[in-house]
């Protein structure tokens, strides 16, 4: 199927094609699907802008990976289809390393996510030997390699819940990029970006070069961060969006 540009949804249905031939390809779990879909229904809240919140959340979080000792980006297979150059890209900013996790792991697949993101010039890509555990959680979810087991910050676009508690309660500094502020992925990172992936990737990045030129404006704004109050401001925003009259 070809989506006429001048669609008014064209963004929204070419990534749906997108996700959906990625799915083909074996990139993509079915159930990746049906996240994508409950994503897609909280950015019509935000108007698929990114808010201020999700801004002020970007600029905390870009100033903890630019100063991590050892920062990690988790990769699954809705992150390397829709936004894997920018991820890219972003962990060599920081730097960071790129580690492939999946929530429905197999062997084929994570080896399938691994090459497809060095197709896409990835160098060093962990994932493929995961001989380490995340405490808390069974097997095979609990899986991952030295990666994320040795970071101390941990970035989470799209992470399940379960799994970004294990990490909190693991001792990582969880950083997540997730379009529903009343997910337990959203409440228990630290930091929670509440913005649609493809648009916070690339802010990311550059509040990560502004984190590096202007570190005590930048220190400024960690210091005041309250992740809870941030989430509430956007449920808020999101509220505000749905009563107001159709225009
Ligand atoms: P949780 O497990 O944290 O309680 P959940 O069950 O809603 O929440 P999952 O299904 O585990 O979450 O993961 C999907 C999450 O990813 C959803 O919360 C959805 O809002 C979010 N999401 C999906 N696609 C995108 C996207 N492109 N950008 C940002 N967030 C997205
Ligand atoms: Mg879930």
């Amino acid at each position: 199927m070809r989506v006429p540009k001048r669609h008014p949804r064209y963004k929204s249905l070419r990534t749906r094609e997108i996700l959906s031939e990625m799915m083909e390809r074996g990139i993509v779990a079915r159930t990746g699907l049906i996240a994508h879909g409950r994503g897609e229904a909280f950015d019509y809240f935000l108007g698929e802008r990114t808010p201020p919140e999700a801004s002020l959340a970007a600029s905390v979080a870009a100033f903890k990976l630019a100063n991590a000792r050892s920062p990690v980006i988790s990769v699954n297979g809705n992150v390397a289809a829709l936004a894997g150059k920018e991820i890219i890209k972003l962990s060599r900013e920081i730097p960071a390393k790129l580690e492939v996790n999946l929530f429905h792991r197999s062997e084929g697949r994570i080896d399938l996510v691994v090459d497809f993101m060095e197709s896409l010039g990835a160098r060093g890509v962990l994932g493929r030997s995961a001989r380490r555990r995340i405490p808390g959680l069974e097997q095979p979810r609990g899986r991952c390699s030295e990666g994320i087991y040795g970071a101390d910050v941990v970035l989470v676009p799209l992470e399940d819940g379960d799994r970004a508690q294990a990490l909190k309660a693991f001792g990582k500094l969880v950083i997540a990029i997730d379009l529903n502020p009343m997910s337990r992925t959203a409440l228990v990172a630290d930091v929670t970006i509440v913005d649609e992936l493809t648009r916070s990737i690339p802010m990311l990045e550059r509040h990560v070069r502004g984190a590096k030129a202007e570190p005590a404006r930048y220190a400024k704004l960690v210091k005041g961060f309250d992740n809870h109050q941030n989430l509430l401001a956007v449920r808020d925003r999101m509220a505000r969006r749905l009563m107001e009259e159709s225009r």
